[in-house]
């Protein structure tokens, strides 16, 4: 089945998932906001995130500030290198990448459907500048030159420069790494397909500091975990793959990189990065603050400064991915029924409860057995319109399950579990409810 970013886009607007920024101003471009059902997706691939990351021996979290001293980026190399080359339109002003004019389409109404690369060729476009894309913003009150300072544009150097705050604290040794999750700005000069590409995103980032000669190993061993993470949550293995950097195109700090990529409507596209960055990051903080990143090794009683095997994920861009490849159409009697069938462990609601018909006390029922869920689970309660139509409404969003109270449920206090995906149901025993959802759901 091929699939339309489009129905991807209307369905998130529909259902709740995610809507336009500002959308009643016009929209701002390059950013979204999640609604109801569109958080819990996030909150939940976030959370098996870090749980994969955190809830072992040797990864620490962290959750550093979005502003920092501007000498981090003059270190990091942000203020020099983290540019895009940018060329304008000298007659409708679009701006354009300029690597990327061979994928981009003129934005002239004038001139509808014709690719960019023919108004290169007829001279209409500006040589090509360095762009930066940090956004720049002012700390206090006065708004000079000296108070400049930027939204990060990854969470990355939070880690790097709270190295030794953590080390300490934590009394961790190598190998060891610090987790952190969150949002990461970039002016994007293009902003295109729907989230993938968003001057505001979040990221899920780990650094994992090592020994500098078994960097290697730790590169490899981070490239099948993090594959694993996506497959095991439920993406398809076909549209996934490795895709190394080659040695010519790596960039300045990397010794090694691969990008975990989807095959996306659009294209192949990256969802995720594991590079080895070498000890480029530590030691250019160094250099910069003056203070030492050293590392003593107490076995070896030699000094030195860590490598850094990262892996930096997008999770807006992994929001996507799970949306999409979670999107099936298929044909249930005659009729369209479109599904999300999200992993359980990311579906935004984890059952739905309803009571067949709304007589008998069945609502009552119906509604004691979902409060009594909510005490472990988000669940939905829906009484309103025919049963089937209430089955699709959860099939949309993804509901792994549905508990429906009919008129046996009055005489023998059991219940129908209707499975999203095989739509087959069965029947038990209303008070063994929570149970076999806390088993089919984790
Ligand atoms: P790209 O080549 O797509 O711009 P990148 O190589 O610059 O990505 P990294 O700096 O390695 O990306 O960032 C790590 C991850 O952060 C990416 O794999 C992606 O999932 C996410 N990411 C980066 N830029 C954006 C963006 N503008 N919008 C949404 N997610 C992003």
């Amino acid at each position: 089945m091929s699939i339309n970013l489009d129905t991807i886009v209307s369905l998130a607007k529909r259902r709740g998932f995610v809507y336009q920024s500002s959308e009643i101003y016009g929209g701002l471009n390059g950013c979204w906001d999640y609604g109801s059902m569109g958080v819990e997706l996030l909150n939940n691939i976030k959370n098996e995130w870090w749980k994969s990351m955190t809830y072992r021996e040797d990864i620490e979290g962290i959750d550093a500030s979005i502003l920092m001293h501007p000498k981090v980026w003059e270190a990091s190399g942000h203020v020099e290198n983290f540019t895009d080359p940018m060329v304008d339109c000298k007659e409708c002003k679009a701006r354009f990448r300029a690597d990327q004019i061979e994928e981009s389409m003129c934005g002239n109404p004038a001139y509808k459907g014709r690719k960019a690369s023919k108004c290169q060729e007829e001279g209409k476009f500006t040589e090509p500048r360095q762009f930066n894309l940090m956004f720049k913003t002012f700390l206090g009150s006065v708004e000079d030159s000296t108070s400049i300072v930027y939204l990060r544009p990854e969470t990355a150097q939070g880690i790097f420069v709270n190295y030794l705050n953590i080390m300490n604290s934590s009394r961790q040794k190598l190998p060891f790494g610090i987790a952190q999750i969150g949002k990461a700005f970039r002016n994007e000069i293009n902003t295109k397909n729907f989230l993938y590409r968003t001057r505001e995103f979040e990221q899920m980032e780990m650094q994992y500091f090592v020994k500098p000669n078994e960097d290697m190993k730790w590169f490899e061993s981070w490239e099948e975990e993090r594959m694993k993470w996506f497959i095991e949550l439920g993406l398809k293995k076909e549209k996934l793959r490795i895709v190394p950097h080659p040695m010519d195109k790596l960039a300045h700090y990397a010794k090694a990189a691969v990008d975990i990529e989807y095959e996306f409507p659009f294209g192949w596209g990256e969802i995720e990065g594991i590079h080895n960055r070498t000890d480029f990051d530590l030691s250019q903080h160094q250099k910069y603050s003056g203070k030492s990143l050293e590392y003593f090794d107490d076995e070896t009683k030699e000094k030195f400064i860590p490598y850094i095997i990262e892996t930096s994920a997008g999770a807006s861009r992994s929001f996507m991915t799970f949306l999409i490849d979670g999107y099936y159409e298929e044909i249930v009697r005659g009729e369209k029924r479109s599904v999300l069938k999200f992993h359980p462990k990311l579906a935004p609601m984890k059952a739905a409860v309803f009571p067949l018909v709304n007589r008998d006390g069945m609502q009552d029922i119906a509604w004691n057995i979902t409060e009594d869920l909510r005490k472990s689970f988000r669940i939905f309660y829906d009484d309103k319109g025919a049963v089937g139509r209430r089955y699709r409404r959860q099939d949309e969003i993804g509901t792994p399950f549905c508990v429906t109270v009919d008129s046996q449920t009055l005489q023998d206090q059991t219940a129908t579990i209707r499975d999203r995906d095989s739509m087959e149901q069965i029947r038990i025993s209303m008070d063994s409810i929570k149970k076999y959802l806390a088993e089919k759901l984790f």
